[in-house]
């Protein structure tokens, strides 16, 4: 599969874990670009760590993401 972001690098099934204003939310799996390094998750993996964000109450900081950013372990 290709990425969308910048259209050269294919993505890989991995697992990343996804931080959120330097609080570390967990691992997840995630597609990501072997180039720009861009990491996609499907709906549901994209579900759980917005349950998790909620808990920790980041939901509201997060709503002007426009992607979800992460560190790559
Ligand atoms: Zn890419």
């Amino acid at each position: 599969m290709k990425c969308v972001m910048c259209n050269k690098g294919t993505l890989k099934e991995t697992n990343v874990e996804y931080k959120e204003y330097r609080v570390l939310l967990g691992k997840y799996k995630a597609s990501v670009c072997t180039k720009c390094e861009e990491a996609f998750f499907d709906t549901e993996t994209a579900k759980k760590i917005q349950v998790k964000s909620k808990e920790l109450g980041l939901l509201g900081l997060a709503k002007r993401q426009k992607w979800l950013k992460l560190a790559i372990a």
